[in-house]
């Protein structure tokens, strides 16, 4: 498997390894399982993805599309009937 952090002189990234899925990520389907347990395909580190908010890579958890904030200018609302 191809990762971007994996350098001539090894792995890159933050203590040269990756780390194992949280409770969180289950159910995902990046998730990869091999003899050493459960990683996650797209991040090295599963649980800084969900320290502030959902992942934004999980395949298991549903996004609500925030309703976009339209400036109305009053006036003219007023004179298209709106
Ligand atoms: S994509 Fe996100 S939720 Fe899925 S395994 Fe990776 S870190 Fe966990």
């Amino acid at each position: 498997m191809e990762c971007p952090f994996m350098a001539a002189t090894g792995c890159s990234y933050r203590g040269g390894v990756c780390y194992k899925i949280v409770e969180k990520c289950e159910g995902c389907g990046r998730i990869v399982e091999v003899t050493s347990g459960s990683y996650c395909s797209a991040c090295p580190e599963p649980s800084v993805k969900w320290k502030i908010k959902n992942c934004n890579l999980a395949t298991h958890v549903a996004t609500v599309p925030t309703e976009a904030k339209v400036k109305i200018n009053p006036l003219k609302a007023s004179k298209r009937g709106v």
